[in-house]
């Protein structure tokens, strides 16, 4: 169905600004309009929040969340990038794995399931796109997907 992929990132920024104040994270966005495409809204928002989640939540206070989207030819090119805890190099290349929790995930309080990144993958590839992931521990983590318009 059509959809405008700048709304849907839009109102998933919107929807953690609360989440964001609270730990007094800035929710940095440039993101070009319109984007028009082809796409599940509810599951590219369902994505959307997953990605943002995991960078407020893993991002200390007085951190920044940058989200970049930029419409090419024929792809939207998004990034979210956080000032957070980062990914050690031994964990990096099993963020998406089913169920799979970092160190500093599993030894959190909060909640967490394991499955968040596992559904974006998913979800990313049923539209036909890409993820990424590249993580400096103590420096942040940025977020890479690709979607075909
Ligand atoms: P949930 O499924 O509830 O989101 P989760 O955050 O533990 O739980 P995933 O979203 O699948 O699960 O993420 C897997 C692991 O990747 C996390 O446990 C965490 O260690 C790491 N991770 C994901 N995003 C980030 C991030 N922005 N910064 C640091 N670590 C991250």
């Amino acid at each position: 169905k059509p959809v405008q992929f700048d709304r849907i990132v839009q109102e998933s920024v919107n929807k953690m600004q609360m989440l964001a104040e609270v730990k007094d994270i800035i929710l940095h966005t440039e993101i070009d309009s319109p984007i028009p495409m082809e796409a599940d809204e509810e599951r590219l928002h369902q994505l959307l929040v997953t990605v943002l989640d995991n960078a407020v939540k893993y991002t200390p206070e007085g951190g920044v969340v940058r989200i970049i989207c930029n419409k090419l030819a024929h792809s939207v090119q998004l990034e979210v990038e956080d000032t957070g805890v980062g990914i050690a190099p031994d964990d990096l290349p099993h963020v998406f794995d089913r169920f799979y929790r970092g160190d500093k995930a599993r030894t959190r309080q909060e909640g967490g399931t394991g499955l968040g990144l596992a559904i974006a993958k998913w979800i990313v590839e049923r539209h036909g796109g890409r993820i990424r992931l590249e993580s400096k521990p103590l420096i942040g983590t940025r977020v890479y997907i690709s979607l075909p318009l």
